[in-house]
Formats: structure tokens, C-alpha cells, sequence
């Protein structure tokens, strides 16, 4: 199964299949949140399957397939980083070099994937590089990276490289709306930065709730309807990471609205934003920028606060 929004680049994948050109190493690079494992997870079962489909799909019958859905298939590996771990260490990519060295049991080729590949840490990638350096025949290398700017460049070189596009919003929309979601798909999507898949996670948790009512406090704070020390007294205890990552949001939002590239949504700070001009929005981008250092900063969640909305009661007087 892969998602709408990949089809164009699974379709490009499997022309270069037909063709027989196919490169040994691939490196996919993307935001995490938008099912991209998904794609890599179809990708490796197809090049391993014996019958794939006209679309390049696995068939999911013949005997490949049938000891992929075991989980037991000899002809392929993916290496990530373990349960308690940030890194991919030089010994899963020994692995690796191994599993390269075992004969071909089942399928047409050997597919190893490895993700998230920011991850190898600086040993693990010297390794990889050598086996990148010297193609394994009928071998398939997948990488898959959400920061690929953290690879070696020398990684990056040596594979072909192919970005795994961001759904369009029609697109996302689309899809969330087949989802059974508790929150308004559009609300749900513009919190989670147009990423569908986290848009989905978002809504089983309590943050769309707590954006909402953030919002409505400091609407009320902003046009004097609401009590500052109230308001500070309440979002003090909160993420001050998650607290910046609304703001971004809505003023990131506001500014698309001013340059028509989006359109107005229904949230509880529209009528104070929108009498904002584009110059007040980029000075309060400005001030987003001030206070991204103090999120980790040991100063009291208060101040933090006030300074946030003394920021943006002075960008109108
Ligand atoms: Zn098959």
C-alpha cells in the first residue's frame, strides 16, 4: 500500500525497474509524518516479489511473497536504530556487509533498507560508504532519510537521490477525510504542518484541544477580555516548544492568507490577526525568532509568557 501522494514517484521507480536501470543505491528524502516508511516497506516487498503486478505492486501470492508476510524472508534486511537508541552504530551495518555476502534465496534480488539514515553515526557511515563505493550485484540499497543534509555528502553522491514530495493540502484533505478523526481535518492539517499522517496522531492526543483553547485565551488576553496573569498562570506549565510551534503555525497561516496563497480558517485569534497588516505579521515573525533560544532558556515560565504577549499587544500600538 503506498499513499496518493507517492504515486508519481513509485511510478518513476518502477519505469526505471522495466528499464532495467534501477540504480543499486537510493536515497529518499522527506518530512517525517507523511507515511514515507510506507512507500519504502512497498518498494522492498515488489523488488523482492517474483510476480509484481502491472502497477509494480507485490503480488502477495507467489513464494516470495508468502515468506515476506511470514517475516521471514532471508533476502532482505532493515537496519534502524534500536528501541533506546538515536544512533545506528557500526555493528548493524557489519550486518550488513553480511548479510551481502549470503547467497540470493527466494527472490530476483537482495534489498536492504536502511531508515531514518541520519542516524548511522560516523563509523556506521564510513562503513556504508565502502559497500556504496563497490556495488554488491543484484543488490538494492533503500535509504531513507528525513534530514538528509546530516548524511556524508559523500553518501548523498553516491546514491541517486529522490525527495519524496509534501502532499498537496487538496490531496491531504482527501485523505483525512476517509479517516475516522474527532477534529476538523483542516485544523488537523494545518497544526501538523501539512503532514497527514501526523495530522492523524494529533488528533488521538490532547493537542488540537489545547491549541484551540490557547488560542481563545490569548485572543481574549489581546483584545482585553482576559486576564494576563490568568493566561500565564495556565500556559506556564506547558511545552514552551509546543506553545512557539502554535504560534508559528498560525502566523506562518495568516501571513499565506495576506499574500493570497491560502485561505482564511475559522480559529479563535482570525479577527486580532486579521487586522493585522503583512508588515505587523513579519514583525511578529521577528519576535517568533527572539524567542526560539528561550524555550530552553532557565527563565521563569511566566516572564516567557508575558514576554510572548507583551511581543504582540506592542506590535499594534
Ligand atoms: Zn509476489
Amino acid at each position: 500500500m503506498i499513499y496518493p501522494w507517492h504515486e508519481s514517484t513509485w511510478q518513476l521507480v518502477q519505469h526505471a525497474k522495466l528499464a532495467e536501470r534501477l540504480p543499486h543505491a537510493l536515497l529518499f528524502s522527506g518530512e517525517d509524518g507523511c507515511g514515507h516508511e510506507a512507500f519504502i516497506e512497498a518498494l522492498r516487498h515488489s523488488l523482492l516479489c517474483l510476480n509484481p503486478t502491472h502497477e509494480g505492486f507485490a503480488c502477495g501470492h507467489c513464494r516470495s511473497c508468502e515468506v515476506y508476510q511470514a517475516g521471514a524472508h532471508p533476502d532482505q534486511l532493515w537496519i534502524k536504530p534500536a528501541e533506546d537508541k538515536t544512533t545506528i552504530s557500526v555493528d548493524s551495518v557489519r550486518e550488513l556487509g553480511h548479510f551481502l555476502t549470503l547467497s540470493i534465496s527466494y527472490s530476483p534480488v537482495r534489498v536492504a533498507v536502511i531508515s531514518p539514515a541520519e542516524y548511522l553515526n560516523t563509523n556506521a557511515a564510513n562503513s556504508l560508504l565502502k559497500m556504496l563505493e563497490e556495488p554488491t550485484p543484484n543488490t538494492h540499497l533503500l535509504l531513507l532519510s528525513y534530514q538528509p543534509g546530516r548524511l556524508l555528502p559523500t553518501i548523498r553522491s553516491r546514491c541517486q537521490q529522490l525527495r519524496l514530495a509534501l502532499p498537496s493540502t487538496e490531496q491531504a484533505i482527501i485523505w483525512l477525510k476517509t479517516q475516522t478523526l474527532q477534529h476538523e481535518p483542516e485544523v488537523l492539517l494545518s497544526q501538523a504542518l501539512g503532514r497527514p499522517l501526523y495530522a492523524v496522531t494529533l488528533d488521538q492526543g490532547e493537542q488540537v484541544t489545547q491549541q484551540q483553547a490557547f488560542m481563545t485565551q490569548l485572543a481574549q488576553v489581546l483584545m482585553r477580555q482576559g486576564s494576563l496573569i490568568a493566561f500565564a498562570q495556565t500556559w506556564q506549565k506547558y511545552s514552551r516548544h509546543e506553545l512557539l510551534n502554535w504560534l508559528y503555525i498560525i502566523l506562518q497561516q495568516q501571513l499565506k492568507v495576506t499574500y493570497g496563497l491560502g485561505e482564511q480558517s475559522n480559529h479563535p485569534l482570525q479577527v486580532w490577526l486579521s487586522s493585522c497588516s503583512s508588515g505587523q505579521l513579519w514583525k511578529l515573525m521577528q519576535h517568533w525568532e527572539t524567542l526560539k533560544p528561550l524555550a530552553d532558556h532557565p527563565i521563569n515560565n511566566q516572564i516567557f509568557i508575558e514576554t510572548i504577549i507583551a511581543q504582540w499587544q506592542l506590535i499594534k500600538s
